[in-house]
């Protein structure tokens, strides 16, 4: 219920409207708002010139008109502000500074040994966001924030990192650090979440409101898009497919669990294949150079790896009857090889398919994906509409 007292609530709620309006619908005139949003055109016009004297948007000139005047059409403008997205990895930050249309205007990556010693990644992660701030200028909203995808169980409230295994971090208040270094708003999130949303925002999901986006790397994390909004379960730890059971006597995983999807459906398990067929460790940039060549033993490894991811989604798509799953992180490097496979082992074990058409692709968002999805964390808080009590 609307009380007196939240008139100013009400304002940026409506304020919130026409802005999702105007990205998702450019160009409109004012009087296309007013018709798309129901506020009346004088409330429209209030919040046009706000946003007009915040540069988020952009008048065009006269649109066509069959009666009167032609319109103004105005269209979002998405360099009237920046963002940052870190990618945290086990030996890596990656960064970008982007607009707020997800395109990348800088990007900063430092390597080190490990991130295990939080000094190190501390560090790291101001080596990484210096240099991309002295290049942040020349908008009117500045800076909106720093979205940072950490491979691990993060408190999304908190920007607490409570278990991230390969990190071996273990209750890490990464926010609170990175609030005590910059003034922006800071968000954190688990790198698949992070994922889901950039690819909804930036990416392949842009025309989606249901998608769940499987970061299949090392490892296997999945986050999950219903209406336009994350989901993260009561715990947090939605998306954990990595760790479905799909061979009930199959191979130990780290989980202590057994047959989890991620030890046959993972980079770590095309490896594994390939260690067993040709008695050899291959790094992972040597298995998708020779499955480019076409070598059998590469192909053969990619393929098994997605028969067994196209079981996995085809049992997260029997549950969530979502439009559109997209595969990201390395394991996309597989290309048609692993999407076809993928595809072929979803179709024969979706129970529903036939009814639900759910799409399988790629991302492509490319090799900064992940910290574009982190960016995304901010653009998405920074557009989300008020929740009214
Ligand atoms: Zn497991």
């Amino acid at each position: 219920m609307i009380r007196t007292g939240d008139h100013a609530l009400v304002k940026q709620l409506n304020k919130s409207i026409v802005l999702n309006v105007l990205r998702s619908k450019s160009p409109v005139s004012r009087t296309d708002i007013s018709k798309l949003t129901g506020l009346n055109k004088a409330t429209v016009s209030v919040i046009m010139d706000e946003l007009l004297a915040e540069d988020l948007v952009i008048e065009l000139g006269h649109g066509p008109s069959t009666v009167g005047r032609r319109p103004v059409m105005c269209r979002f403008n998405p360099q009237a502000g920046m963002v940052i997205g870190l990618q945290i990895e086990v030996d890596s930050v990656s960064g970008v500074l982007t607009d707020l249309a997800g395109n990348i205007i800088r990007e900063q990556v430092e390597v080190v040994d490990s991130l295990a010693d939080i000094d190190v990644a501390k560090q790291a992660i101001k080596n990484v966001v210096d240099p991309l701030l002295s290049h942040a200028t020349g908008t009117r909203l500045g800076v909106l924030g720093i979205g940072v995808g950490v491979p691990g169980l993060v408190n999304y409230s908190t920007g607490v990192v409570r278990r991230a295994p390969n990190l071996h971090w273990n209750n890490v208040p990464l926010r609170s650090f990175l609030e005590s270094e910059w003034p922006y708003s800071i968000l954190v999130d688990n790198e698949a979440n992070a994922g889901a949303l950039g690819e909804k925002l930036f990416g392949i999901g842009r025309d989606y409101t249901d998608l769940v986006y499987i970061s299949v790397g090392h490892g296997i994390g999945a986050g999950i898009v219903v209406n336009g909004e994350l989901v993260r379960g009561v715990h947090g730890l939605a998306g954990e497919f990595g760790h479905m059971t799909i061979e009930v006597n199959g191979h130990k995983c780290s989980c202590d669990g057994r047959g989890c999807l991620e030890m046959y459906a993972s980079e770590k398990a095309v490896k594994e294949t390939i260690r067993i067929s040709t008695g050899e460790e291959w790094p992972t940039a040597r298995v998708f150079e020779q499955l480019a060549k076409g070598n059998r033993v590469a192909t053969e490894a990619v393929r098994l790896a997605g028969r067994f991811l196209g079981i996995g989604i085809s049992n997260i798509a029997n549950g969530l009857d979502t439009s559109l799953i997209v595969i990201g992180n390395r394991m996309a490097n597989g290309g048609s090889v692993f999407l076809e496979s993928v595809r072929e082992s979803f179709y024969e074990y979706c129970f529903s398919h036939s009814l639900s058409k759910t799409n399988i692709e790629l991302s492509q968002l490319g090799k900064s994906a992940c910290a574009l999805g982190a960016a995304s964390l901010v653009v998405h808080e920074y557009f989300s509409i008020p929740k009214m009590a």
